[in-house]
């Protein structure tokens, strides 16, 4: 398979994060990929470098608004004088007026943010834009006629909104793959969430759309991150009313029952007839991952690949979540194999 990487993912090392109340080293980091790139290597698939695109690509799925304070948010940052990386601390929640932008940085960092586990650093912006990159490479790749494309996304991307970072994300590298897809003549594209955590921002960026239809499979939000989206009750609106579908399961899910999750996520889309498919692919569903709670084994991601690649439809796999670094790259490879 061909799978596209760049090293400019490095340039993002957020440094702490907030997790659950605690401050800690950030669980996403750039070692992640070496051990992926390593698998896949070793595998002998062919690794290439993403096309650069215009930025205004990226306004097909997110806010421009949104997109110009990422851009410059760490140049704003050091005018201030300050170092380290941008934490936001404060949110407009229930009771807050949202209809202002604000002026300052630090309260515009919270507004355009839903959570404080997504440092900004130096190289964020130039690490994210090129993850976006490689998610649209690997879409031009299938658009062109391959079969299949992964991109080694980092940071992922699946909790970024149209206009709000959060959980290590800042662009929609899936929803801007199955938007490439569309514009390039697919007239329906289906996207499947495997990782661990709802990808809450792929729901709202398609939300009222029924071109793309959305299933995620993931942690109960009653008690998994990120905790006020994803529940089954949540059907899509408007156009795309009937085409999200969420499926939470419960801290502890072992493989048959999330076998029998993904064969209904896998029938729910099949019934839209896409003709195309994106899968965002976090191994966070691992047994041994440090901030999950399924307890899929490694020899699962095997069979998880095989059910996905049996819908028979073109499709691009976007890296996402996937926390057991030195594991990563065996679950990575394992999924990819079947669709190799
Ligand atoms: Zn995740």
């Amino acid at each position: 398979m061909k799978v596209v990487h760049t090293p400019l993912h490095a340039l993002h090392d957020g440094g702490m994060e907030l997790h659950r109340g605690e401050l800690v080293p950030c669980f996403e980091m750039p070692s992640r990929v070496d051990h992926i790139l390593g698998a896949l290597t070793r595998d002998g698939h062919a690794i290439q470098a993403p096309r650069d695109h215009d930025d205004a690509i990226l306004e097909r799925v997110h806010d421009p608004a949104y997109l110009a304070f990422l851009r410059g948010a760490w140049a704003e940052w050091r005018a201030e004088g300050r170092e380290g990386f941008m934490l936001a601390g404060a949110f407009p929640a229930r009771g807050l007026r949202r209809d202002i932008v604000p002026t300052g940085l630090h309260a515009r960092l919270g507004y355009y943010s839903f959570d404080a586990g997504s440092p900004i650093v130096a190289g964020t912006w130039q690490a994210a834009r090129a993850a976006a990159h490689c998610a649209l490479t690997a879409a031009d790749l299938v658009a062109a006629g391959e079969r299949s494309a992964y991109a080694l996304c980092r940071p992922p991307g699946h909790h970024a909104g149209r206009s709000t970072m959060g959980g290590y994300c800042f662009l929609n590298n899936a929803a801007l793959a199955a938007q490439r897809l569309r514009d390039a003549g697919f007239a329906r594209v289906a996207i499947l969430d495997v990782d661990y955590h709802h990808g809450n921002g792929t729901q709202e960026i398609f939300w009222e759309r029924g071109d793309v239809p959305f299933a995620s499979i993931h942690g109960d939000p009653n008690t998994e991150y990120p905790f006020y989206l994803g529940h089954a009750d949540e059907r899509g609106a408007g156009a795309g009313e009937g085409c999200n579908h969420n499926f939470p399961l419960p801290r502890g899910t072992t493989w048959p029952e999330y076998e029998a999750t993904l064969a209904r996520a896998l029938e729910a889309l099949a019934a839209h007839a896409p003709d195309a498919l994106v899968v965002s692919l976090g191994v966070d569903v691992f047994e041994g991952d440090p901030i999950s709670q399924f307890k899929l084994a490694a020899g699962d991601f095997r069979p998880l690949g095989a059910r996905t690649a049996a819908l028979g439809l073109p499709t691009v796999l976007v890296q996402e979540g996937g926390y057991a670094v030195a594991e990563i790259g065996e679950n990575v490879a394992s999924v990819l194999a079947t669709f190799a």
